[in-house]
């Protein structure tokens, strides 16, 4: 295995997850971004942050994150060229901010990753949702890393391989 790499501090994860061309079967192949690559075109692209400051951000050197900006730019490339699926998930990240679905109401709300709620604040209900598409929708049912494993929701449907 190779040397163990950082994780890389991501602001909240990403709400859309798959992304795939109109008008073609469900045959064409598929690009993976890591969910770090995906941090990396936010903030340079879209937050307007320069390298320096998005290495920062991400707790990372800024070659790394140069490195991170090239590799995101050519898979968006290739997907948008030669129509491609993409896919965004895994990598080392370490999410800030959760976002959390209540499976009863549907309130959405985000919350910071060291502060999950026993409950929804809408209906207080316990039946909460964790949208972390690397760990493939991980139901929370209070407490602290205990959550089982569960499948609901959109984000819960795991990788399409
Ligand atoms: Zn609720």
């Amino acid at each position: 295995m190779a040397r163990p790499e950082k994780s890389r501090n991501i602001h909240e994860p990403p709400l859309y997850t798959e992304f795939r061309p109109v008008g073609m079967g469900g045959m064409m192949d598929a690009v993976i971004m890591t969910i770090d690559e995906y941090e990396a075109i936010r903030l340079s692209d879209l937050e307007g942050m320069t390298h320096e400051q998005a290495a920062e951000e991400m707790g990372i050197s800024r070659p790394t994150f140069t490195r991170l900006l090239d590799s995101a730019r050519t898979k968006i490339a290739d997907m948008l060229v030669n129509g491609k699926r993409l896919l965004i998930e895994g990598g080392n990240v370490n999410f800030r901010f959760m976002i959390i679905r209540c499976a009863d109401c549907g309130h959405m709300f985000r919350i910071r990753s060291d502060h999950i709620p026993e409950a929804c604040p809408v209906c207080g209900s316990k039946n909460l949702i964790l949208m972390a598409p690397p760990f493939g929708g991980r139901r929370h049912r209070g407490g602290h890393g205990r959550g089982r494993h569960g499948r609901g929701g959109p984000w819960g449907k795991g990788p399409h391989r």
